[in-house]
C-alpha cells in the first residue's frame, strides 16, 4: 500500500492494531465511495487551476497535513518527500528524477481546498491517498482489501461491472480514469503550467505511482498498449525511491531547499503554479 501504511510503519512506534483498523477503515470508504460518476465530478469540480501558488510555500502547507490514520505521528509529509529526492540524489538519478521525488505527493495539498464530502480533508481522505484502481470497470482481486470491492455501487452497474466496462482492449493507460487522489490531481497540475519542461517518464512517475494493482499486482493487461510496457518500467523504477526507508538522518528543509530550487527552476520555471 502507499501512503497510508508503507511510509509509516517501521518509522514510527504505534499500535499495530489500531493502525491496521484507520487503514482498513480509510480503504472501505474509498472503495465504496469511488465510483465512476464521482472522479470525473471531482475531475472537474478540482482541475480548475485558479489558484496561483509558489512551489516551496505548497511544500511547506503539505506539511500541516496529518494523516487520518495516525493522528499522533508528528513526521512531517515533507521528511518523505526530501528522503525519496535524496535516495535518488544518492543513487546518481538524473536531476529531474530527484524533482520527481521531491514533489511527488504534493498532490495531497489538494487538501487545502478539499471537504469532507469529496474525501479530500484533513479529516476523510479517501480521495486524496491511498492505491488506486481503475472505475468505469471490475474490480480486480488485486486491491488491497478485495473484500471491499463489492461495496462499489458500480460493481452492481452492467456498464461498470466487466472487465473493459466502459473501455476498450489497448485503449491505453492513459484512458482510463483511476480513482481520484494526489497522483491524477499533481499530474494535470503539472501538464497545465505552461513552463513545465519535465520529461515524459517523470509525468508518468507523477500520474501512476499509486496504482499498485496495476504497477504490483499486474492487473488491466487488457487495457494496455506497447507503450504501457514502457511506463510499467518507469514506475518500477521510481517505486523503489517511493518506499519509505528508515534514516537516521532528518534530512534539513531549509538546507536541500539549495539544492533542488535551481533544479524546480530548470524543470518548472520560478514563477507561481497553478492549482
Ligand atoms: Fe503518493
Ligand atoms: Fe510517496
Amino acid at each position: 500500500m502507499e501512503t497510508l501504511v508503507k511510509e509509516k510503519t517501521d518509522f514510527r512506534n504505534y499500535e499495530q492494531g489500531e493502525i491496521t483498523a484507520a487503514v482498513k477503515e480509510h480503504y472501505r470508504k474509498m472503495r465504496s465511495r469511488q465510483t465512476y460518476e464521482y472522479v470525473l465530478r471531482m475531475k472537474k469540480k478540482y482541475l480548475t487551476f485558479e489558484r496561483p501558488m509558489d512551489l516551496w510555500d505548497m511544500m511547506e502547507r503539505l506539511n500541516a497535513l496529518v494523516d487520518v490514520s495516525d493522528p499522533d505521528l508528528n513526521l512531517p509529509n515533507i521528511i518523505h518527500l526530501l528522503q525519496s529526492a535524496e535516495g535518488l540524489r544518492a543513487a546518481g538519478r538524473p536531476d529531474w528524477m530527484q524533482l520527481i521525488g521531491l514533489i511527488h505527493d504534493l498532490g495531497k495539498a489538494m487538501y487545502l481546498f478539499g471537504s469532507d464530502e469529496d474525501g479530500t480533508s484533513q479529516a476523510e481522505q479517501w480521495g486524496l491517498v491511498g492505491d488506486v484502481f481503475v472505475v468505469g470497470a471490475k474490480l480486480p482481486d488485486t486491491c488491497v482489501y478485495p473484500e471491499f470491492n463489492a461495496l462499489n455501487p458500480d460493481m452492481a452497474d452492467s456498464r461498470y461491472n466487466t472487465d473493459l466496462g466502459v473501455y476498450s482492449v489497448g485503449c491505453g493507460l492513459d484512458n482510463l480514469h483511476l480513482a481520484w487522489g494526489h497522483d491524477e490531481y499533481l499530474y494535470h497540475v503539472l501538464k497545465n503550467h505552461p513552463t513545465n519542461t519535465i520529461p515524459e517518464a517523470g509525468m508518468v512517475m507523477v500520474r501512476y505511482h499509486s496504482f499498485y494493482p496495476w504497477h504490483t499486482g499486474g492487473s488491466y493487461r487488457q487495457f494496455m498498449t506497447a507503450k504501457d510496457e514502457q511506463y510499467m518500467e518507469w514506475i518500477k523504477d521510481f517505486n523503489q525511491y517511493d518506499l519509505y526507508t528508515k534514516s537516521p538522518v532528518v534530512p534539513n528543509y531549509e538546507e536541500l531547499k539549495h539544492y533542488y530550487k535551481p533544479i524546480a527552476e530548470k524543470y518548472l520555471g520560478a514563477g507561481p503554479i497553478k492549482w
